[in-house]
């Protein structure tokens, strides 16, 4: 028998606005979730973007709050939410206010990047909940624009990007100005020790709900992977975007430089982009965005910190023009397009250096990434890779034999096509000799 929205024990006005949205039924985590929260327990939320979390935690609070009486207090939330980045946390505050459309509760966001003023209006005003990034949140609350002592629902989203981010200190800090009898919530993809120990400190006799986000998204998504010179790397993004069915792309660095780099090279190859990393001003990441999402760019390019928690419809390829030196962020990088039960396709760009970044992605997945071919000239990083396979598998003599050389363009195209031509593309023999038992670089 299939959960309904309608047996979690949400109010009326919830299940009204869950009906707007079209959401037919809960996901695993919101029926694991939603009736445990809201009889008041605690909750360690293994569980990433694109599970549902959101809605998870958002509509026990709305639900709790909602039954509450009591005067809504200037400067002082009832509720909490803790985000690392301003996407994310806008994109929280949007759904919070979705959901909660019916009721008669007033959510709050602020981050930093942008004029305090207007922040300290809302919260002079009076805020049921309020989401926030802790540097901000740290801010007004030294300037006694806030006091978190009313706080009684406490949820910190992506901990372990709050700590990659260096906010545990800040985050801690905040911890302690909340009201001490209060329900808390941690979620987090990964549980690094520090994640852990910060979870048994703050949370009391939590319920632990693990949704296993690896193999929700490995299943759902077409993913690839090119061997290609770094020199080479360009040209191939080049090509693979001739291909109309790459209709809305992000494209993945690992740096805030890279992906400027990137961004100029498609913009001078004719292809609409923009880049979204830290180092822009916030106006300038909503633009960006924007322009994503209403198809005036078809190209995002970002860096991983900055796009965790976008959530934008229909993303037809995830492209990571540099693998990850995390296996986790290769995870949430793909889960970019498969949103809430969609499919998607990823495409992965290796060269010799980020060999061991594959290894470990596919160690993570349990799972090899499927070989595409190019028809880019050989470099000589990649010669130099194959040579070493070849020799550890004791086969060939290092030469290359039928080799094509010189650029074929139209080649990626088309092998970029292949999945939804159809066709599947094929191994490319000579990198598909690193999958050699023993095979090492
Ligand atoms: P999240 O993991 O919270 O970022 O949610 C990912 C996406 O799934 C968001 O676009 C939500 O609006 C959507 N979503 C969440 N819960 C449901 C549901 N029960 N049915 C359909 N879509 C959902």
């Amino acid at each position: 028998m299939t959960t309904t929205f309608d047996s979690l024990g949400l109010a009326e006005p919830l299940l009204r606005a869950l009906k707007a949205e079209k959401y037919e039924k809960p996901t695993p985590i919101q029926v694991q979730t939603i009736p445990l929260l809201i009889e008041g327990r605690d909750l360690l939320g293994v569980a990433e973007t694109g599970t549902g979390k959101t809605a998870a935690f958002a509509l026990p609070i709305l639900h709790r709050l909602s039954n509450q009486t009591g005067p809504r207090r200037p400067n002082a939330p009832k509720a909490l939410i803790l985000a690392p980045t301003r996407e994310l946390a806008s994109q929280i505050g949007e759904r919070l206010r979705a959901y909660g459309r019916q009721l008669n509760l007033r959510t709050t966001v602020i981050f930093g990047g942008v004029g305090q003023g207007q922040q300290v209006k809302a919260l002079k005003a009076g805020v049921d909940i309020l989401v926030a990034t802790p540097g901000r949140l740290l801010d007004l609350c030294s300037q006694r624009h806030l006091r978190l002592d009313d706080v009684s629902i406490l949820v910190l989203d992506e901990a372990d990007r709050m700590l990659d981010m260096g906010f545990i200190h800040d985050v801690r800090k905040i911890v302690g100005f909340c009201n001490k009898e209060r329900q808390s919530l941690l979620f987090s993809a990964t549980m690094p020790t520090p994640i852990a120990k910060l979870a048994n400190d703050i949370l009391r006799d939590p319920v632990r709900v693990d949704v296993a986000p690896v193999k929700i998204a490995v299943e759902r998504i077409d993913q690839r992977v090119y061997f290609v010179g770094s020199k080479d790397k360009r040209a191939l993004l080049g090509d693979l975007l001739k291909d109309p069915a790459m209709g809305r792309v992000i494209v993945f660095t690992r740096t805030k430089r890279g992906a400027d780099k990137v961004c100029r090279n498609l913009g001078q190859a004719g292809i609409s982009a923009d880049a979204l990393h830290g180092n822009k001003g916030q106006n300038a990441r909503v633009r960006a965005l924007d322009a994503f999402r209403s198809g005036k760019v078809r190209a995002l390019v970002a860096t991983d910190i900055a796009a965790r928690g976008i959530d934008v419809p229909g993303i037809s390829h995830v492209i990571n023009y540099e693998l990850p030196n995390e296996p986790e962020s290769y995870v949430h990088r793909i889960g970019r397009t498969a949103r809430a039960g969609a499919g998607g396709a990823a495409v992965s760009f290796c060269d010799l250096a980020e060999r061991p970044y594959l290894k470990a992605i596919e160690k993570l997945m349990k799972a090899q990434v499927e070989v595409a071919e190019h028809d880019l000239a050989e470099t000589r990083e990649e010669a130099m890779a194959r040579e070493a396979v070849e020799r550890v598998a004791g086969k060939g003599n290092g030469k290359r034999r039928n080799r094509h050389r010189g650029r074929r363009p139209n080649g990626q195209a088309q092998a970029a096509a292949g999945k939804t031509a159809g066709r599947k593309p094929t191994g490319r023999k000579s990198n598909n000799a690193l999958r050699q038992p023993g095979a090492s670089l």
